[in-house]
């Protein structure tokens, strides 16, 4: 058996994992385990961020009186996550595999070092063949530093750690063309850098977990443009897993990402997912924005901004706005709020944002 990748990263839905009742479904789980114990013996490195706790916990404990959305969260993942987290040691021990929990949140990402240290824990997991198994720290990540869902956690680890590609697994095939309750609606196959499908897709949240398509679709786009695959498939259907990732595996309805040709560096990967740890705006003039957007790397310049927003120190991440109040991009900044103001419209200073420091969404 050959593996069409050298490392994937699979995201498994709360959806896919729990039952009607919440509670973790051990076949659906095994079923997983077994498939990624074979995707291992193909030589393949496998990462699995793995939601479920909160579903799992609520369906354990039967709280007395009502608790509000923060508490509810942190006590029910502390349950849950024990209970999911001994379910994947059980079943990948049965097949002589190694699994590890890591989790974190978004804050154990927001600097530079934070997210060198979180890949150097997973990087060593993997040298030793341990499987992290990831999920967020729901007990402690509330509000304000949350990840939107486990699907922006999974596109920030397959940024990370490099994958190839990235298996997003819910419990529908894939994103469909219209609605998936209208006759004649079909699954969309391919989707490649530029054909916009957001139109398509509904807003509906997923009835365990808090994602949606809508942010499977957003997260997957910009993974897919850093150059990684990324699949969004039934992690219901048994033998999916083998059947994207493994060369001789049978064609299944799903939708694919097709990866950009041209992968971005590490840094810029980095960048692309700091979104939420921005410090400020710089708002940039038409001219600035053509040039940003264009086809060849450029920097953002002094002489193209029109103002800057909020205080921030220099390396600091700050978004780029367009003059219409659209934002565009994201990098790292050369220099704090005041000089970046002082700088504003000037000529032949240096860049505030190099383009190795720059991504352009
Ligand atoms: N971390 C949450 C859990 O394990 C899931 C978040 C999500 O729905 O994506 O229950």
């Amino acid at each position: 058996m050959k593996t069409r990748f050298r490392r994937a990263v699979i995201k498994v839905g709360s959806n896919v994992l729990a039952g009607k009742d919440g509670m973790l479904d051990e076949a659906v789980m095994s079923g997983i385990a077994d498939q990624i114990a074979s995707l291992r013996k193909a030589g393949m490195e496998v990462i699995l961020v793995s939601s479920g706790a909160v579903a799992s916990g609520k369906s354990i404990v039967k709280c007395g009186r009502k608790l509000d959305q923060v508490s509810s969260r942190q006590l029910f993942s502390s349950v849950g996550q024990a209970r999911l987290i001994n379910i994947y040691c059980r079943l990948f021990d049965s097949h002589g595999i190694v699994c590890g929990q890591v989790l974190t949140t978004k804050e154990s990402l927001s600097t530079r070092d934070h997210y060198l240290n979180q890949q150097n824990c997973m990087t060593v997991m993997l040298e030793n063949g341990v499987i992290p198994v990831i999920n967020e720290n729901d007990t402690i990540s509330v509000t304000e530093l949350m990840f939107t869902d486990n699907d922006e956690l999974s596109g920030m680890v397959a940024s990370m750690m490099d994958a190839d590609c990235l298996i997003i697994l819910s419990n529908v095939d894939g994103i469909y063309d219209g609605r998936p309750s209208d006759p004649g609606t079909e699954v969309i196959k391919e989707i490649r850098r530029g054909d916009n499908v957001a139109s398509f897709i509904g807003t509906e949240k997923s009835s365990f977990g808090r994602g949606g398509m809508l942010t499977k679709y957003r997260i997957a786009s910009k993974v897919a443009d850093e150059g990684i695959e990324v699949v969004i498939a039934n992690g219901k259907k048994p033998g999916i897993l083998a059947d994207i990732l493994l060369e001789n595996g049978q064609e299944v309805c799903c939708t694919r990402f097709l990866p950009a040709g041209k992968p971005i560096s590490h840094i810029k990967k980095w960048i692309a997912h700091s979104d939420g740890f921005a410090k400020g705006n710089i708002h940039v003039n038409a001219g600035a924005l053509a040039a940003l957007t264009g086809e060849k790397a450029s920097s953002l310049l002094p002489v193209g901004v029109t103002a800057v927003d909020g205080d921030f120190e220099k390396g600091d991440i700050v978004r780029i706005i367009a003059p219409d109040g659209t934002a565009v991009g994201i990098g790292k900044v050369s220099a704090d709020s005041i000089r970046a103001r002082e700088s504003i419209g000037l000529k032949g200073r240096r860049p505030l944002i190099h383009y190795d420091y720059l991504y352009i969404d």
